[in-house]
């Protein structure tokens, strides 16, 4: 298990030298039950990253943020941007959700689930050990003089390490742009898709460089979460804990023999668990932000007291509180705080979900010239529907009439595509002596969906409705528009929009 690390202060990262250099660190190899659990769950993690693209869930990819179309798939739900509220509600979730991990299991996600640990301990450290060779013969090689042996290495290793985040960076697209496209793609040059292209490679270099290179130094001095922790633990979060109480007063094997009436603790200072250690600190200074709480201490402190004869966990999930002597506490005024925002929240998501509008209607009053106009005895207005169809299927949408009004559309009921949005103009007609005489000036109008083959089933499923304030012929005369006949607007097509249809009245 020898390793060679860095000697890490207390005054900085063990990864910056004295003179603000970046110092390299060799995690020396080691064996332990930890290991081989974080080594099962990484495989199914792994299994989850790659296998999920690839995963059908109520007719779409299980996980899929469509950036060109602008929605997300997530397990069968399909949200738009009108769904905005609640991709929130699930972030919020999200993040109520880490706040109580963090409060009742520490950095339990660092250290098991965080991609940045598990490609680089579960994927790109051990290739590199199988390459490169032990961590002291790594050490060695890079501080000596560049021979072919060296050379030959590190390219070997740089080579796998870019395919390999080649196949990470090409995941990561089929999670953006879906498997089905990417799968397209991949027998497309590379000049047919240049943004999808230019997007991956970016994606690719980021991930060889940040396990090539950068590596710890996110965990320590990028990563947000690992600062957002000294707020959210507390004495009785779990965390990775040297025992000082037992470890201490620590002494190596020349200490002991020249101090045999001195009381030494477990702690024989070995070191293990600081060469073993991917951040390069040493736990037993007490917690620390570096720290990830990866285990490979315990599993390495565990070895050691096997060897002496001694119980295993000197370093060990343990909590503040314990290791001053007192007695962890699960349920907490914090932690109950955060599962009651949690369910209220994941309910509210559930609940708003199962109640959100496959198909929407809003309505504005169209902008520019010909708002208002004056023809003959009546006054027309000109709105705008923005006809939303998140459903899989065509649908048609109807406008139903209204008495003392006339609507004119370009057709009723107006199609929109699957998964698309439409644009319907509508010319509302009203008298000029009904404007005198007062009343109405905001009729309601309302949208069904129709079912009909040809449209014909005037009641449908309502869809929507809006009450619109009509403008008088006062408003008309100081827009400047003089009597016209309204033509429906071709200004502004939208997807889907039957192109030259006749206007349709509904009296
Ligand atoms: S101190 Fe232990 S648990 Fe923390 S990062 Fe280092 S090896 Fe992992
Ligand atoms: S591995 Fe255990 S015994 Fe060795 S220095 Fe660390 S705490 Fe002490």
């Amino acid at each position: 298990m020898a390793g060679s690390v860095v000697q890490p202060t207390q005054e900085r990262p063990t990864t910056i030298s004295e003179s603000g250099r970046r110092q390299w660190l060799y995690p020396a190899s080691f064996k332990g039950r930890w290991l081989n659990r974080r080594t099962l769950v990484n495989a199914l993690l792994m299994l989850l990253f790659f296998g999920l693209p690839w995963l059908e869930v109520g007719g779409h990819q299980a996980l899929l943020l469509d950036l060109p179309h602008r929605k997300l798939a997530f397990f069968g739900l399909v949200l738009w941007p009108q769904d905005s509220y609640l991709l929130w509600l699930l972030l919020f979730s999200a993040l109520i959700g880490i706040f109580m991990i963090t409060a009742q299991w520490g950095r339990l996600w660092c250290g098991w689930a965080c991609p940045q640990t598990v490609f680089m301990e579960g994927v790109f450290r051990r290739i590199e050990n199988a390459i490169e060779g032990s961590p002291n013969k790594r050490m060695r090689r890079d501080q000596g003089p560049l021979t072919w042996d060296k050379l030959w290495r590190k390219a070997v290793k740089h080579v796998v390490f870019f395919v390999i985040a080649a196949h990470v960076a090409n995941t990561v697209l089929c999670y953006v742009a879906s498997s089905e496209r990417v799968l397209e793609m991949t027998l497309q040059w590379p000049g047919d898709n240049p943004s999808w292209f230019g997007f991956m490679f970016g994606v690719q270099m980021l991930v060889y460089l940040d396990f090539a290179w950068f590596r710890e130094q996110l965990c320590t001095i990028a990563c947000p979460y690992g600062r957002w922790q000294s707020v959210m633990l507390d004495d009785h979060s779990l965390i990775v804990g040297y025992d000082t109480g037992r470890g201490e007063s620590r002494g190596g094997k020349k200490q002991r023999r020249k101090a045999p009436d001195q009381a030494f603790g477990d702690c024989i200072d070995c070191g293990l668990c600081v060469q073993v250690c991917p951040t390069g600190i040493d736990i037993r200074n007490g917690l620390q932000m570096e720290c990830i709480n990866c285990t490979a201490c315990m599993d390495a402190c565990d070895g050691v007291m096997r060897k002496i004869d001694k119980p295993e966990g000197l370093i060990r999930y343990t909590s503040l509180q314990e290791l001053g002597g007192g007695e962890r506490k699960l349920v907490r005024l914090r932690t109950v705080g955060y599962a009651l925002v949690l369910t209220a929240s994941l309910s509210a998501f559930a609940y708003a979900a199962n109640n959100r509008k496959i198909t929407e209607v809003t309505v504005v009053r169209a902008q520019g010239q010909g708002v208002v106009q004056v023809q003959g005895d009546a006054v027309v207005n000109h709105f705008r529907a923005k006809l939303v169809n998140k459903s899989d299927k065509a649908v048609k949408i109807r406008l139903l009439p209204r008495e003392g009004y006339v609507f004119v559309v370009p057709l009723n009921p107006w199609p929109v595509p699957a998964g698309k949005t439409a644009t319907m103009e509508i010319f509302i007609r009203r008298k000029l002596s009904d404007f005198k005489a007062g009343g109405d000036d905001r009729p309601l109008l309302v949208f069904h969906q129709v079912t009909g083959e040809a449209g014909q089933d005037a009641d449908g499923v309502e869809v929507g409705r809006a009450r619109v304030p009509l403008l008088g012929p006062g408003m008309a005369a100081r827009k400047g528009t003089g009597p016209t006949t309204p033509q429906p607007s071709a200004a502004q097509p939208a997807a889907g929009q039957a192109q030259g249809a006749a206007p349709q009245e509904t009296p």
